[in-house]
């Protein structure tokens, strides 16, 4: 089947509102007049950027009209309450926002995020009718003990837990070997491949319909780079990037996003 490729740019706590909405400017002007994409036809892929929580109406408003998609980077479980420093899903929608990364590993790191939390925050969003981005990925020290399946067997489930096939459609799942994130240090085509070929079988086993493993679209997210896009996004399993450093320079974005066109 063929999946639509899905370049994401995750702008982590980079760009306040005005260096957000220059940076849009910046990405149409790369991408050309008329539909910010730089490509057409089928193999179009779909662009997100998610930059942080008070940048998301400036850039909302400067991607109008344009086919880049904004997401955010976080969004807690509840409607509305007594949490401090959260944002619903419904605020989220409010902005003008379509999508939203889940369970990043900075999250997972410094934020007391679990597979449980993940899997809360997921269930938001497909309430509110917005598309996640789901990471997962294990540490150079798992890595390192022969664990990464397991490790990245526990996140899948864990973040999945009650999803149903239908849901799948609003979900994107993202690879990324913790290791390679901010480090320079990709994971190699063959490496990278191999995981989700891994995560794309979990699918199959965890739902009935092989239509979810199928569709599902996996990303790789790493160090992912103008240099290396192009060998990653050829991996049969690669469906598209999350990307850190390199979503901050757009020509280098722009650039990724035509090696997967
Ligand atoms: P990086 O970050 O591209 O800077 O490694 C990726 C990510 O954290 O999503």
């Amino acid at each position: 089947m063929a999946r639509q490729i899905l370049i994401a740019g995750n702008w982590k706590m980079n760009k306040g509102a005005a260096d957000g909405a220059q940076l849009i400017k910046d990405l149409k002007a790369q991408f050309g007049s008329g539909c910010s994409c730089c490509c057409s036809g089928a193999k179009k892929p779909e662009v997100l950027v998610c930059p942080t929580f008070t940048t998301l109406s400036a850039v909302v408003a400067e991607a109008q009209g344009s086919c880049l998609l904004v997401g955010a980077q976080n969004i807690h479980w509840a409607d509305q309450g007594a949490f401090t420093g959260e944002i619903s899903g419904a605020m989220l929608k409010e902005c003008g926002v379509t999508h939203v990364i889940i369970g990043h590993s900075e999250r997972r790191q410094y934020f007391g995020e679990t597979d449980a939390t993940v899997n809360q925050r997921l269930k938001a969003a497909l309430k509110n009718g917005l598309t996640a981005v789901v990471c997962v990925g294990e540490t150079l020290a798992e890595r390192e003990a022969g664990t990464t399946n397991v490790v990245v067997e526990r996140q899948v489930r864990g973040a999945l837990a009650d999803i149903s096939a239908d849901d799948m459609k609003k979900v994107v799942i993202a690879y990324e070997p913790v290791w390679a994130i901010g480090t320079g240090k990709v994971a190699s085509d063959e490496q990278a491949q191999e995981v989700h070929a891994f995560i794309r079988g979990l699918l199959k086993v965890m739902f009935s319909c092989p239509c979810v493993a199928d569709s599902t679209r996996i990303l790789y997210g790493g160090s992912m780079n103008a240099a290396n896009a192009a060998g990653l996004l050829a991996q049969p399993d690669i469906d598209g990037g999350l990307i850190g450093g390199a979503s901050l320079k757009p020509a280098d974005f722009a650039t990724i996003v035509k090696a997967a066109a």
